[in-house]
C-alpha cells in the first residue's frame, strides 16, 4: 500500500492531492522550484525538496531531477496533477521502470491518447463517432487542402501534439487555409516541436461536454455523469457545471457509454476525461482524451460526493473501485469559475505580482481551492490560474446564485483577475437560460463594455 506520495507539481492542484492524503493517512512530499519557495503546498507537504530554477523547463519538467527527489525521499508513488508531465508518457515508463507508481494510466495508454489521431482510430474502432476529417496528420498543404474541400468548409486545423488550444486554426476557404494551416503549423512546431497537423470538420456552435471516468485494474470502468465547459476563451476552459444544462437522462446513458468504451479501447486504468463536442441536435464526436485528473474535476466530486484524488490513489494501490455505473448519481448542481490573474478588461492581459489583502468566500455550498493568500507573490513563470471557486446546490438555479453571492465576496487586491468578468456571466440572461455554447465568450465580450470588469 502508497504510503508516501511526491506530488510533481504545484499551486491549487499540489495542494489538491496533500489534502487528499492527509485525509489517508498518506505522507507528501511537494517538489518545487526556487520562485514556489512561498507556496502553500511546499509549506504543508509533509517534506519538500527544490528541484531547480523558475522556470518550469528548470524543474517541474526535469523528469530526471523529480524521480532524483523520488529516491533520497523513498517514497512509493508520484502523482503528477495536471499539466507538467502529467501526460508525459516516457516519465510515466520512468516511473514504472523505477518501481515508484505513477498515479495514472499506464504508458501505453498515454502514449495512445495522446496522438489525437491515433487516439480517434482508437474510439471509432470501439463504434465511438469522432468529426469528420483526415485520417491522420497531413502529409503537405496540397494534400491538406484537398480534404479541406473533401470535408466541406469551415475546417478546423489542429496540431497533432496539441493541448490548451494552441496550434489549432479555423478556416472558412481555400485562401483562408493556405494562411492557417501554416500558422497552425509553425504554432504546432514552437509548442510542441512537432510540426505535425490534422484537419477536422468544424463544427458551429457545439457545446463540450465531456465525460469522467473511472477504471480500476480490475477492467472495471464506469462514468461519473458529464461537465459542460463551453465557456471557453480561445478554447480555454473559463467556467465548467454538472450536470450540464443541456443534457437530458437519455443522452447522457448514450453518451456515456460511448466514453466507456473509448477507455476500455485504450485498456484505461485511473482517473481520466473523454471530450466531445456536441452539436445542436445532441449528435456527439469524440475529439479527445485527457489521461489524467482535470482542473474542473471538483464540480463532478461535489455532484457525485466521490472523491476523485482518494479513487486515484485507491485505483493506484491496485484495489477495485468500491461501487458500481448504478451507485453513481446526480443528486446536486455544481458549477465552477476559474479565477486567473489576468485582466479582462483589457484582453486578458496577465496580472502577475504580489496579492495585498486576500479574502476567499465561504458559506452553504461554497468550495475554494487555491494555493495563495494575502502577501503571496504571483510568479510570473507558469499559468494564471490562482484558483477555483466551485458553488453547489440542488439546483442549477442555486448554484448560479450562490455563485454570484460567492464572487461579490471574493477579495484578490493588488492585481487584476477574472472574478468581475465572472459575475457578469452569472448575471447573464443567456447564461441563466443554459443556452450557452462555445461561440458564448465571444459574443458575450463583444456585446459587453470592458470597463464592467474592472
Ligand atoms: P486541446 O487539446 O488543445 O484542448 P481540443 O481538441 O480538446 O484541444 O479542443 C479544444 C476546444 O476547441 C473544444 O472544447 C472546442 O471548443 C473546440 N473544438 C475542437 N474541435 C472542434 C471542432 N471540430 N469543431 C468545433 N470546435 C472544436
Amino acid at each position: 500500500m502508497i504510503q508516501k506520495i511526491l506530488i510533481a507539481n504545484r499551486g491549487e492542484i499540489a495542494l489538491r492531492i496533500v489534502r487528499a492524503c492527509r485525509e489517508l493517512g498518506i505522507k507528501t512530499l511537494a517538489v518545487y522550484s526556487e520562485a514556489d519557495v512561498q507556496s502553500l503546498h511546499v509549506q504543508l507537504a509533509d517534506e519538500a525538496i527544490c528541484i531547480g530554477g523558475p522556470k518550469s523547463a528548470d524543474s517541474y519538467l526535469r523528469a530526471d531531477r523529480i524521480i532524483s527527489a523520488a529516491e533520497i525521499a523513498d517514497v512509493d508513488a508520484i502523482h503528477p496533477g495536471y499539466g507538467f508531465l502529467s501526460e508525459n508518457a516516457k516519465f510515466a515508463e520512468q516511473c514504472e521502470s523505477c518501481n515508484i507508481k505513477f498515479i495514472g494510466p499506464k504508458s501505453k495508454s498515454i502514449k495512445l491518447m495522446g496522438d489525437k489521431a491515433i487516439a480517434k482510430e482508437t474510439v471509432r474502432k470501439a463504434s465511438v463517432q469522432t468529426v469528420p476529417g483526415s485520417d491522420g496528420p497531413v502529409e503537405s498543404e496540397a494534400e491538406a487542402v484537398k480534404i479541406a474541400r473533401k470535408v466541406g468548409y469551415p475546417v478546423i486545423i489542429k496540431a497533432v501534439a496539441g493541448g490548451g488550444g494552441r496550434g489549432m486554426r479555423i478556416a472558412h476557404n481555400d485562401v483562408s487555409f493556405a494562411k492557417e494551416y501554416h500558422v497552425a503549423r509553425n504554432e504546432a512546431e514552437k509548442a510542441f516541436s512537432d510540426g505535425r497537423v490534422y484537419l477536422e470538420k468544424y463544427i458551429e456552435r457545439p457545446r463540450h461536454i465531456e465525460f469522467q471516468i473511472l477504471a480500476d485494474s480490475h477492467g472495471k470502468v464506469l462514468h461519473l455523469g458529464e461537465r459542460d465547459c463551453s465557456v471557453q476563451r480561445r478554447h480555454q476552459k473559463l467556467i465548467e457545471e454538472s450536470p450540464s444544462p443541456f443534457m437530458t437522462p437519455d443522452l447522457r446513458k448514450k453518451m456515456g457509454k460511448a466514453a466507456v468504451r473509448a477507455a476500455e479501447a485504450a485498456e484505461y486504468e485511473n482517473a481520466g476525461t473523454i471530450e466531445f463536442i456536441v452539436d445542436a441536435k445532441g449528435n456527439f464526436y469524440f475529439i479527445e482524451m485527457n489521461t489524467r485528473i482535470q482542473v474542473e474535476h471538483p464540480v463532478t466530486e461535489e455532484v457525485t460526493g466521490i472523491d476523485l484524488i482518494k479513487q486515484q490513489i485507491h485505483i493506484a494501490n491496485g484495489l477495485e473501485l468500491e461501487f458500481d455505473q448504478k451507485d453513481i448519481t446526480f443528486t446536486k448542481h455544481a458549477i465552477e469559475c476559474r479565477i486567473n490573474a489576468e485582466d479582462p478588461a483589457r484582453n486578458f492581459a496577465p496580472s502577475p505580482g504580489t496579492i495585498g489583502l486576500y479574502y476567499s468566500p465561504g458559506g452553504h455550498g461554497v468550495r475554494v481551492d487555491s494555493h495563495v493568500y494575502s502577501g503571496y507573490v504571483i510568479p510570473p513563470y507558469y499559468d494564471s490560474m490562482i484558483g477555483k471557486l466551485i458553488c453547489f446546490g440542488a439546483t442549477r438555479k442555486m448554484a448560479l446564485e450562490r455563485a454570484y453571492r460567492a464572487l461579490s465576496e471574493y477579495l484578490v487586491r493588488g492585481i487584476k483577475t477574472t472574478i468581475p468578468l465572472h459575475r457578469a456571466i452569472m448575471a447573464d440572461p443567456l447564461f441563466i437560460e443554459g443556452k450557452a455554447t462555445t461561440a458564448y465568450m465571444e459574443e458575450f465580450l463583444s456585446r459587453t463594455t470592458p470597463e464592467l470588469f474592472s
